[in-house]
């Protein structure tokens, strides 16, 4: 893996964050720091505004405590069997790990704590007996964090089970290192029968490069389907000019906007909130001034619905 940033300290040296904005960074959380290289590089000196600090650099705010903001708002306990989670009918999602590449501070399942291996036996046993299982989300955690090696396992297992058409991958891996999608995983897909989909987690226009755009075009020649899901975060991306640039930027690489997540109630993120009315207007400015084809889907997770529930 990259190398990253899992020393408060340093980070605030390499960032050259004065006195003053330092008092706001918080020193120790449960959730540790850990930003790769090729992120910190792009947050601007000295500058709590910056999009890609506020998402990875941990600050006073997090230890906040705010009624309503719980561990586990999606209860997903509730439908966790083993690694798999199953809330909706067709598809069920799979925890591949709980490892990332790095520690987005609003993450909904950051206060994850069960126990892990890289066994699956038990999983792809009830994936074996639910014939109405037609997908599998590879998640986490991030899936691209295991070995090409682990992956290829357990792609294959899941390409021979005939009820299953689609394998899709949630990641946001790539921001920090598209080279991770390498010859050697591109042959392992290229194996792979059943239509395989990506859903990238793409916040904000600098998470894109020109790296990570020749990652996509060696993806978009090999037939996966491309698309983007962004969690709404508060002076991030709560506003027109952000959300138009990140979607038309998307389109024009070749990923197609699906989500537009309303932030989960997790403790400690309540600095990330945008109000729905807020989300609401937005995703009307986008429909005004983009193609329809453009604008993610406004969407929050409620418990217990058969689905994501469109706002
Ligand atoms: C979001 C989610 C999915 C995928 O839902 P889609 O609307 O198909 O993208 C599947 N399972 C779980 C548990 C989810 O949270
Ligand atoms: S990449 Fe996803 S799962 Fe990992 S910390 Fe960020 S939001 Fe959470």
């Amino acid at each position: 893996m990259p190398k990253s940033f899992t020393n408060i300290n340093k980070l605030i040296k390499f960032l050259k964050v004065d006195k003053k904005n330092q008092k706001k960074i918080l020193l120790n959380s449960n959730f540790p720091l850990l930003l790769p290289y090729t992120l910190a590089k792009k947050i601007k000196k000295n500058d709590l505004t910056d999009p890609i600090f506020r998402q990875f650099v941990p600050l006073i705010d997090e230890t906040y405590k705010n009624p309503g903001y719980t561990k586990d708002p999606l209860n997903e306990e509730k439908f966790r069997r083993s690694k798999l989670i199953k809330k909706y009918n067709s598809r069920a999602l799979l925890i591949t790990t709980n490892a990332c590449l790095g520690h987005c501070r609003f993450c909904f399942r950051k206060h994850f704590e069960f126990f892990f291996n890289k066994n699956f036996d038990k999983e792809i046993d009830l994936i074996k007996k639910d014939k109405n299982l037609t997908e599998i989300i590879l998640s986490g955690g991030d899936p691209l964090t295991l070995s090409n090696n682990d992956l290829e396992n357990l792609l294959k297992t899941l390409d021979k089970i005939s009820h299953l058409k689609i394998l899709r991958f949630h990641t946001r891996y790539i921001i920090a290192d598209p080279k991770r999608i390498d010859q050697n995983f591109l042959k392992i897909l290229k194996n792979i029968k059943k239509q395989i989909i990506f859903v990238f987690h793409i916040n904000h226009p600098k998470e894109i490069d020109s790296n990570l755009i020749k990652t996509i075009q060696k993806l978009k020649k090999q037939n996966i389907l491309l698309f983007n899901q962004s969690v709404l975060l508060k002076d991030v991306n709560d506003d027109f000019e952000t959300l138009k640039n990140l979607n038309l930027k998307l389109i024009e690489i070749g990923i197609a906007p699906y989500y537009l997540h309303h932030l989960d109630k997790i403790e400690g993120s309540k600095h990330f909130e945008v109000p729905i009315k807020k989300g609401k207007e937005l995703i009307k400015q986008l429909h005004e001034n983009l193609s329809g084809y453009m604008v993610p889907k406004y969407v929050r997770e409620i418990p217990n619905k058969q689905s994501k529930t469109l706002i």
